[in-house]
């Protein structure tokens, strides 16, 4: 079968893999997960290790896949995970190979995850106050985290980015002093605002704080120059600057306020092998009944491209938004893979 890229009816095409190695997650982050999980995916039915290289395989030898994001649940939870980035590095080495954790464990398998191969790691991070992240992560255990974001930065998985999902009311008085970690420590903060996804089905519009209200808020501390977009990715960055000098770097992605669905180049696969195009779908191909049905490599891109092909307009729907007429899928964001 020759190279055939993954578009769209909109002319849109998949170049950026998120691959779910897992759904399980040791933090119960309340616009996540709830307090108590109804169970886990029994183990026979997530992929294994030669699946997920497979699957990567057919996504980048035959569809055009140039990057792949291993996440979850949290993948640091997933005992063979250093294996697992060790042999797509293998079977793959033209393709840059990035991790989202919590950063639990990391300080830990933050160089091993180098030398296997992975080039960088995004840490989910919404804060560093000790009783907040208590109250956000309904666990604790910060002080893991920023020991995990050092090794990160020490081992090279850099640029090192954060990801801290604004919450009104919860979390919203301590971005600055986020910021200022981030600075310090030399990573790249990102903001994303929070989406219809997850376990509460409360999601209202009022508690996202917005990337421009974020700005806002960061432009009181450091004097924000824009940095001109690259290609398809979401996040909008600033350079932070103070008294003349360039302190560090940030990013606002607009999920909610401004969408980028026009240029989105996600697919996504979830630790089951359910092919989603688009983190909203209400539709899943099984491309691990396939690999398992015996079907070749053919058959799995044909269903691939088949599903990229009619990928929603924008946020699961052709009619797109998150208004009255949005259904939130009934996956949650762990068991999809974020
Ligand atoms: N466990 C890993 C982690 O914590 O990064 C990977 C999975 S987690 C679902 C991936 C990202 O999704 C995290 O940065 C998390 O903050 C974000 N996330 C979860 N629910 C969200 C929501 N409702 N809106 C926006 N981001 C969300």
């Amino acid at each position: 079968m020759s190279h055939l890229p993954l578009v769209d009816r909109f002319g849109r095409v998949a170049t950026d893999l998120r691959l779910s190695v897992t759904d399980v997650c040791n933090l119960r982050c309340t616009y996540c997960l709830p307090e108590v999980v109804d169970g886990w995916l029994p183990r026979a039915e997530v992929l294994d290790r030669e699946e997920l290289v497979r699957l990567a395989r057919i996504g980048t030898r035959t569809l055009g896949i140039e990057k792949i994001r291993l996440t979850g649940g949290e993948p640091l939870t997933r005992p063979d995970l250093v294996e697992i980035v060790a042999d797509l590095h293998r079977a793959l080495p033209e393709v840059e190979l990035a991790l989202t954790t919590n950063g639990l464990g990391l300080a830990r398998k933050a160089g091993a995850l180098r030398e296997a191969g992975l080039s960088r790691v995004n840490v989910s991070l919404d804060t560093v106050d000790r009783h907040t992240y208590a109250q956000i992560t309904r666990r604790g255990r910060l002080d893991e985290v920023l020991e995990g974001l050092s090794a990160a930065v020490a081992a090279g998985l850099t640029p090192v980015k954060v990801n801290c999902v604004p919450t009104r009311g919860i979390n919203d008085d301590g971005l600055l002093d986020l910021v200022d970690h981030c600075v310090e420590t030399g990573c790249e903060l990102r903001f994303i605002e929070q989406m219809p996804i997850g376990a509460p089905r409360d999601w209202a519009r009022e508690n996202l704080v917005t990337a421009q209200e974020v700005r806002a808020q960061v432009a009181t501390r450091y004097e924000l120059r824009e940095v001109p977009a690259r290609g398809a990715a979401p996040a909008e960055l600033f350079d932070l600057w103070r008294d003349g000098e360039q302190m560090g770097r940030i990013g606002t992605i607009a999920s909610v306020t401004e969408p980028f669905c026009g240029s989105c180049d996600r697919t996504r696969i979830s630790a089951d092998g359910q092919l989603r195009s688009c983190l909203f779908s209400q539709d899943e191909t099984d491309l691990r009944g396939l690999l398992r049905g015996g079907a070749d490599d053919e058959q799995i891109a044909r269903a691939w491209l088949g599903t990229m092909a009619a990928k929603p307009r924008a946020h699961g729907s052709d009619a797109g938004g998150f208004g009255e007429d949005f259904v939130q899928p009934e996956r949650p964001m762990n068991a999809i893979g974020g």
